[in-house]
Order: C-alpha cells, then sequence, then structure tokens
C-alpha cells in the first residue's frame, strides 16, 4: 500500500495551496474530494466560450503582496473591478455606499450635503451598536439600511437584521468619493482561464481521487498517511457530537440566454424583501465577453439542511459556542491539520484562505525540519 506524508481531505483553495507548497518542499501528498472536480467553491465551468462561476461570483482581491505573487504563479490575473447595482423597487443604485449612492440615495452632490445627512441619520443610534441592524444604521443611515441593506440581508441570512451581528456589514466600505470599487484592496482581478485552471496548475502532478468521501472509510485513510489536513466541516468530523453548526445555504438558478448582454454589469442585487432571489450575476463580464449569447446566475438563498452544501457559516453566538467546543476537540487530534472555511466555521475571502494555508504549510516545514 503506498503511503503518502500528506492526505488532503478537499481540493478546494485551501487544499489545493497546501498540497502544492508541500510537494514543492518534497512532501508526497494524495487529496480526496467528495465533489466530482477540483476548486471547491471557486469552481468555474466553461459554457458558450463564458467562464460561469458555478458557486457564486468570485473575484480574488488582497491587500497581501505575497498572497498575490503566490496566485500569480498559477494564473494571469485581469483588470476586472466588482461594480455591482442594486435595484429597489425599479430604481438603480450603485454600490458600495459611496457618493454616487448618495447622489442617487438624496440628491445631493457634495461630500459635505451628503455628510450633512449621514450624520443626522446615524445620531439615531447611541452607544454601541448590538446588531446588524443598529451597526448599519449608525454606518449609512436609515434610508440606505431600509433600501438597500434590510431586505437583502435578511434574505440572505434568514434572520431579522436585530438578530445578526453587527461585522457582517462591516465588510462593505463606505466612501465619501465617487468610486464604485466593491473592494479597498490594491490587488484584484479574475484568474485569465478561470479558477478551474488556476487550481489545476496548482495541482498539477498530485494525485487527486475525485467523488471520494473521506467518511467512507476514515480507517484506510488514516492508514495511508503520516498526516491528515482536513478541509470539510469540523462538526461533521466529530459525527456532530455537539449538534450541528449552521449554515446558510444557496440554490443557484443558471440558464443561456440568446442575448449578448442582458445586465451590462456581471452584479446586479436585488435589495427588496419579496424579490426571492438576492442577485443575478452575467459571468461573462467578468472576462470582458464579447459572445454572442450570455449566461446568467440567480442566488436563492436557503436554510441549510444535512446533506446541502454549506456556504455562509452563521458565525452568532450560539453557533461560536457550539464551535468552540469542536474546537477543543480539533485541538486534541493527533497527526490532523484542520483548516479552511469549513473547517475553522469563517467567512473567509479567498486570499485569507491562501494566507493561511501558505502558513500551515510553513509552520509544517518548520515542524518537521527540526
Ligand atoms: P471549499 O471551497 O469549500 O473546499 C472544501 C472542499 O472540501 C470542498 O471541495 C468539499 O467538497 C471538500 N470536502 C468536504 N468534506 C469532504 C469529505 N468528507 N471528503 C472529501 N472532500 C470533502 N471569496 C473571495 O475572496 N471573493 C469573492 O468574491 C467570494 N465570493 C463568494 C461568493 C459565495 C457565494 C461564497 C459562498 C463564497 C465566496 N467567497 C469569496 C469565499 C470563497 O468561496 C472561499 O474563501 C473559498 O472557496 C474557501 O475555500 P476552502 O478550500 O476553505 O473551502
Ligand atoms: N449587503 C446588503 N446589501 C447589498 C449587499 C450586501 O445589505 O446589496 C450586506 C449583506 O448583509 C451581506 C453583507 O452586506 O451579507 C456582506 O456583503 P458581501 O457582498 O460581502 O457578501 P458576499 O459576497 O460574501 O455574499
Amino acid at each position: 500500500m503506498r503511503r503518502y506524508d500528506y492526505l488532503i481531505v478537499g481540493a478546494g483553495l485551501f487544499g489545493s495551496v497546501f498540497a502544492q507548497r508541500m510537494t514543492e518542499m518534497g512532501k508526497d501528498c494524495l487529496i480526496i474530494e467528495k465533489r466530482p472536480h477540483v476548486g471547491g467553491n471557486i469552481y468555474t465551468r466553461e459554457t458558450e466560450g463564458i467562464q460561469v462561476h458555478m458557486y457564486g461570483p468570485h473575484i480574488f482581491h488582497t491587500v497581501h503582496a505575497h498572497v498575490w505573487e503566490y496566485v500569480n504563479r498559477f494564473a494571469k490575473f485581469n483588470h476586472f473591478r466588482y461594480e455591482p447595482l442594486a435595484v429597489y423597487e425599479g430604481r438603480l443604485y450603485h454600490l458600495p455606499f459611496n457618493m454616487n449612492t448618495f447622489h442617487e440615495m438624496w440628491d445631493v452632490r457634495t461630500p459635505e450635503e451628503a455628510r450633512k445627512i449621514l450624520e443626522k441619520q446615524r445620531a439615531e443610534i447611541k452607544g454601541q451598536p448590538r446588531n446588524l441592524e443598529e451597526q448599519a444604521v449608525s454606518l449609512v443611515g436609515r434610508d440606505i439600511y431600509r433600501i438597500l441593506i434590510q431586505g437583502y440581508t435578511e434574505k440572505q441570512w434568514g434572520r431579522p437584521c436585530s438578530e445578526l451581528p453587527g461585522f457582517i456589514i462591516r465588510r462593505l466600505p463606505l466612501r465619501m468619493r465617487y468610486d464604485n470599487n466593491y473592494f479597498d484592496d490594491p490587488y484584484q482581478g479574475i484568474p485569465i482561464g478561470g479558477y478551474t485552471r488556476m487550481v489545476e496548475r496548482m495541482l498539477k502532478g498530485i494525485p487527486v481521487e475525485l467523488n471520494t468521501d473521506f467518511f467512507e472509510d476514515r480507517e484506510h485513510f488514516r492508514r495511508i498517511a503520516d498526516t491528515i489536513l482536513y478541509t470539510g466541516p469540523l462538526d461533521a468530523y466529530f459525527d456532530y457530537c455537539y449538534g450541528p453548526l449552521e449554515y446558510r445555504s444557496l440554490r443557484f438558478e443558471t440558464e443561456t440566454l440568446g442575448m449578448e448582454n442582458y445586465q451590462g454589469a456581471a452584479g446586479v442585487n436585488y435589495t427588496e424583501r419579496d424579490v426571492p432571489f438576492t442577485r443575478i450575476t452575467e459571468h461573462k463580464h467578468f472576462e470582458f465577453g464579447t459572445q454572442k449569447k450570455t449566461v446568467i446566475t440567480r442566488e436563492y438563498p436557503l436554510e441549510w439542511k444535512k446533506g446541502e452544501e454549506p456556504y455562509y457559516p452563521v458565525n452568532d453566538e450560539k453557533n461560536v459556542e457550539i464551535y468552540e467546543k469542536y474546537r477543543e476537540l480539533a485541538d486534541r487530534e493527533e497527526k490532523v491539520l484542520m483548516g479552511g472555511r469549513l473547517a475553522d466555521y469563517l467567512y473567509y475571502n479567498m486570499d485569507s484562505v491562501v494566507r493561511a494555508a501558505l502558513r500551515l504549510a510553513d509552520q509544517e516545514e518548520r515542524k518537521r525540519g527540526g
């Protein structure tokens, strides 16, 4: 029986980066992946010459030069900038919250005019915001909260904003400039040819067994490797002994349309509560495509049930408490490393995943080096 230095559970971004680095350092790695493809949630598949983001729109962005240099070894990135729009009752607004949004919302033109309205509306919240609603109003005021945040967030998370943690909304920039770039990061783009190709390049020469679930034969997988890196859900690893961690799930409805350009932007958010989907992605715009046809995806948020794909961890108090208990068990595991958005139960962006996987690989190398 062949033995490996590392068995990596999951060919998502975390598992792939870790496997790439360890292989480069001379270690033997085997990856198993329960899905029929590599890439995890960043998987892209070509349809009509368009790279379709099969698990939701993914834009790479980072402040970390070393992360950017690392991913650029495996793909050439284009100059795409994410500038999504929001629709509410038939009107379009620019995102993230910036002078264009304030102009559309209040017909103001100068930062000073916008600041006065924002300050007045923010004053409603006294003291530290205790939940997402208070956090949002204290950042952007009641109007923007009602039109651009409340409906979208309650659909996305399936809970009232008054019961959600404020940090979810702090991801979004607020700018007193006319600037629709969704991210502040200096390095941004989309890998030309798709994320799948980027991951395949990382995995060149590394054996990958697809359609293989770790839990179908844990003992076998333990026997064939010195160390396991597990990037699946933390609660599943411990047979849900403290109960399941909650996630939000998504349903993607993708269709090919016989027209060149459906919405003129990669992303349009539907912020009304009554529209059942949160956004429509038009994939060709990530690569400035000029094909005759177009592919769009509507994204419907769902409560997660066992057996469905978990997407967003619900990092509220109750779940974080359960997570801590699993974490204690994980820390006691010998020869098992854990990482990635599912094992860490964190709302990670891709660059944080790459960073954490590179760090873990370095730690392993140091440990082995003495
Ligand atoms: P995953 O991609 O989930 O990989 C884990 C892999 O492990 C999966 O392939 C899974 O099938 C496999 N696995 C699990 N259990 C087992 C098992 N028992 N046996 C075998 N295999 C198993 N980030 C950005 O930076 N920019 C964005 O624009 C962005 N947009 C996003 C949009 C959406 C809708 C979502 C949900 C996330 C977005 N992200 C974005 C975050 C990004 O998707 C993640 O940071 C990244 O994909 C996480 O990689 P991972 O390897 O940790 O997890
Ligand atoms: N959000 C919102 N309105 C929007 C876009 C985002 O209220 O039009 C809120 C929502 O709560 C969301 C959070 O901001 O969960 C973070 O948005 P982001 O676009 O970063 O979410 P992701 O792309 O990760 O789903």
